[in-house]
C-alpha cells in the first residue's frame, strides 16, 4: 500500500532537473512540458514551474522578441508562417511561436487551427509553435506567457514571435513582453484610418500594411504613405527610432525581406541607445510588480476569514450601512488578524 502511493507521487512529480535538462538540449517534447508546467494553477506545479524557470533565466535573453498584432483576418497566422520560415531560410534563425490570449475566448478547435494554418514552420525542425493556453487563468495570463518565453529562449530559440489573437487587452499584455511590437494593417478603400485604434498604432515599433499583392498593390502603396504621414503626427517614440510603414504579402512572400530590416533598423537603434536593454529591464520590474498583486489576489481572496467577511459585509454595503471604503478596510483588517504574529 504505501509502495504504491510512493509510485503515484513519483508519476505526479516529474524531475525538474531533468525536464531542464532536457529543455536546455533543445528538446521540443520537454519544452512542450514545461510550458504546460508553467501554464498550470496547480499549486504543487506552481512550485515545480518556479524552480524550472530558476534553473533556466540564467539560460534566457538572447533573442529577439516580436510581438505581432493586428484584427482578425489581416493575416497574422499567413504572415508568421511564411515570415518564420524567412527567416530560417534567410536569416539562420530558430523561431518559437507563442499566442497571448487573455481573453481566453478560442476554443480548443481555433488554437489546433492555429497550428494546421502554419502547415510547413509547424513540422520544420527549427521551429517550435506553442499554442495560446485553452482555459482562463486568474490573473496568470501574462506571467505564464513570460514563463514559456523565458523556456524557448533556454532551448536554443533566438527569435520569439509571440501573437496576439485577443483582442483590446491582449496588445498591451505583448508590448510589454516584447522587444519589438509589429502591427499588421490593410489598405481599406478610403478611411486607411479606420478600423484599428490609435492607441494601438501609437504602441507599435513598425506596421506592415499586408495583403500587397494583385490588384490591391496599388492600394497598399497608397496606404503606406497615408499611414507614414500620419505617424509623422504622433508624439516621438520613446525607443529613439520612430515608427517606419511597408508593404508585404504574406500569402505570396513579397517583401518579407523589408519586414524583417523594419526589425532590424528597429535592433540596431535600440541596442545601441540603450533603449533595448532599459525596455527589458522595465519588462521585468513590471513583471515582478504583477506578480506581487497576483500574490495578493490569490492569498487575500483564497482566505476563509476574508471571504465570510467580504460576503457579511457585501450585505451591509448594499443597505448602505457602511460605506464601501470603510468595508474594504475592515476585509484588510480581517486578513492581517489571520496572518500568524
Ligand atoms: P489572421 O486572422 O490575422 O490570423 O489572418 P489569416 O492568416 O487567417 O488570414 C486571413 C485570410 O487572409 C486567409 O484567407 C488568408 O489566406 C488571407 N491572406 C493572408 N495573407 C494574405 C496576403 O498576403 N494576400 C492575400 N491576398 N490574402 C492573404
Amino acid at each position: 500500500m504505501q509502495n504504491k502511493s510512493f509510485k503515484r507521487k513519483k508519476v505526479a512529480q516529474p524531475n525538474v532537473k531533468t525536464l531542464a535538462d532536457a529543455i536546455l538540449a533543445g528538446n521540443f517534447t520537454a519544452l512542450s512540458k514545461g510550458i504546460t508546467l508553467c501554464e498550470s494553477k496547480k499549486v504543487e506545479d506552481r512550485k515545480l514551474a518556479n524552480e524550472l524557470i530558476k534553473i533556466c533565466l540564467p539560460h534566457s535573453g538572447n533573442s529577439i522578441r516580436i510581438g505581432i498584432t493586428g484584427v482578425p483576418g489581416v493575416g497574422k497566422s499567413t504572415f508568421i508562417e511564411s515570415f518564420g520560415i524567412y527567416l530560417i531560410e534567410k536569416q539562420h534563425k530558430k523561431v518559437a511561436v507563442l499566442a497571448v490570449d487573455p481573453s481566453s475566448k478560442r476554443s480548443r478547435g481555433s488554437i489546433l487551427g492555429d497550428k494546421t494554418r502554419m502547415n510547413e514552420l509547424s513540422v520544420h525542425p527549427k521551429a517550435f509553435i506553442r499554442p495560446s493556453p485553452s482555459s482562463g487563468s486568474l490573473g496568470g495570463v501574462t506571467h505564464h506567457s513570460r514563463e514559456s518565453i523565458i523556456l524557448c529562449e533556454a532551448a536554443g530559440f533566438d527569435t520569439i514571435i509571440v501573437e496576439t489573437v485577443g483582442v483590446g487587452q491582449s496588445e498591451i499584455e505583448v508590448k510589454e513582453m516584447t522587444d519589438f511590437f509589429l502591427l499588421l494593417m490593410l489598405a481599406g478603400a478610403g478611411d486607411e484610418l479606420q478600423g484599428i485604434k490609435r492607441g494601438i498604432m501609437e504602441m507599435a515599433d513598425g506596421m506592415l500594411i499586408n495583403k500587397a499583392d494583385g490588384e490591391n498593390l496599388l492600394n497598399a502603396k497608397r496606404a503606406k504613405r497615408e499611414y507614414q504621414n500620419a505617424l509623422h503626427l504622433f508624439p516621438a517614440a520613446e525607443s529613439g527610432s520612430s515608427p517606419k510603414v511597408e508593404i508585404c504579402s504574406a500569402l505570396q512572400a513579397f517583401h518579407l525581406e523589408k519586414a524583417w530590416s523594419l526589425i532590424e533598423n528597429y535592433l540596431n537603434i535600440t541596442q545601441q541607445n540603450g533603449y533595448f536593454e532599459k525596455q527589458r529591464q522595465g519588462q521585468l520590474k513590471a513583471w515582478f510588480n504583477k506578480s506581487i498583486q497576483e500574490q495578493v489576489n490569490v492569498r487575500l481572496f483564497g482566505n476563509t476569514a476574508v471571504k465570510e467577511k467580504i460576503s457579511l459585509l457585501e450585505q451591509q454595503v448594499e443597505q448602505r450601512n457602511i460605506s464601501p471604503t470603510e468595508a474594504a478596510e475592515q476585509v484588510f483588517e480581517e486578513f492581517l488578524r489571520t496572518l500568524p504574529r
